[in-house]
């Protein structure tokens, strides 16, 4: 903790002068501390820090510069759904990681907080490739990945447009939600609408289907309203078509503001010739977190459910 509360210390004292003497945000401040560390300018490493602390504090750091900034886009996942998302992944990989590396694509990477956070709890099994159209987001990323030593290959680009990268054993993202802009582009996908706007949530689902390996496994952070809108009906039968659903969990609401802004996570495998669907799909719902009891429970129902598997 101490490392942590003197490393971020320190950042938000760089990143307020920056702002202050250079007229520009807080966050832009922060990416100037990060970048200036990195090219040895500055010098903020704390003896003994992990890759944790060093990710923890820069994550504190950006959820401060974020609070200044309205920038609707600029939205970090939190700790905790990282953690449990690394926590599935880790369940569903965990024969093979016990021998082999694996590869994971997040097509909207943002800050590159999920991402690490998984990466650092699967420390040294990840090869990761992230993608993100915001550039002050993705040079964060970049130079906490630098920082925590992880291995990202960044890409900034529109997720929805061709990519340069190899499918991927597994997705993890946490969707944005909301209508696509581009129309022509939605119109390359199953997808899209047939009347309307097409919803960049769906569309980043198919993408994200579509640069995964056959069998490989999609963890969405999803809107809990995903299959309740007025276009899940296509959804619901492209994901028929091509994917089998592992899982669906509940986070508790606790974690949002209101009812709109629930997510859950979402479980898909890709289907393949090799793997046969699911004998039984998991429905769960996440406890309070204080609850340890409930807590226990439910760790005992995914580890039923994966000997099941
Ligand atoms: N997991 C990220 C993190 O920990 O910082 C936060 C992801 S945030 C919920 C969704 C991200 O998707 C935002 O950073 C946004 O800029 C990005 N995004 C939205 N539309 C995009 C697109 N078409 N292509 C690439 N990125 C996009």
């Amino acid at each position: 903790m101490e490392n942590i509360e003197k490393l971020f210390g320190m950042l938000n004292e760089h990143a307020e002068k920056i702002e202050k003497e250079h007229d520009t945000t807080l966050l832009e401040g922060l990416l100037d501390g990060l970048e200036a560390w990195l090219d040895g300018e500055v010098d903020f490493s704390q003896k003994d820090a992990t890759k944790e602390d060093i990710r923890k504090a820069i994550q504190i750091a950006i959820l401060k510069g974020m609070r200044k900034s309205s920038q609707p886009n600029h939205q970090m996942t939190p700790d905790t759904l990282g953690l449990l998302v690394g926590y599935f992944v880790e369940q569903i990989f965990a024969e093979r990681l016990e021998h082999d590396k694996i590869s994971i694509m997040d097509p909207a990477v943002g800050t590159g907080n999920l991402l690490l956070t998984v990466m650092n709890l699967l420390d040294g099994k990840v090869e990761a490739t992230g993608v993100e159209v915001d550039e002050l987001l993705i040079r964060l990323a970049a130079a906490t990945a630098d920082l925590t030593e992880q291995p990202i290959s960044l890409y900034r680009q529109d997720a929805l447009q061709d990519l340069l990268a190899n499918p991927v054993d597994a997705v993890i993202c946490d969707l944005p939600v909301g209508y696509y802009p581009n129309e022509e582009i939605a119109l390359d996908y199953e997808l899209c609408a047939q009347e309307g706007m097409s919803y960049a949530h769906h569309l980043f689902i198919e993408q994200s289907m579509n640069y995964t390996k056959e069998g490989g496994y999609l963890f969405f952070l999803a809107p809990s309203h995903l299959f309740d809108s007025e276009q899940s009906k296509q959804l619901h039968k492209y994901i028929q078509k091509h994917a089998w659903i592992q899982a669906i969990i509940q986070l508790p609401d606790s974690m949002f503001a209101n009812k709109s802004l629930e997510k859950s996570i979402v479980i898909l495998q890709k289907q393949s010739l090799e793997y046969k669907s699911p004998k039984e799909v998991l429905l769960a719902k996440v406890p309070n977190m204080q609850n340890k009891q409930a807590l226990a429970l439910f760790f005992e129902k995914v580890k039923m459910w994966k000997e099941g598997k």
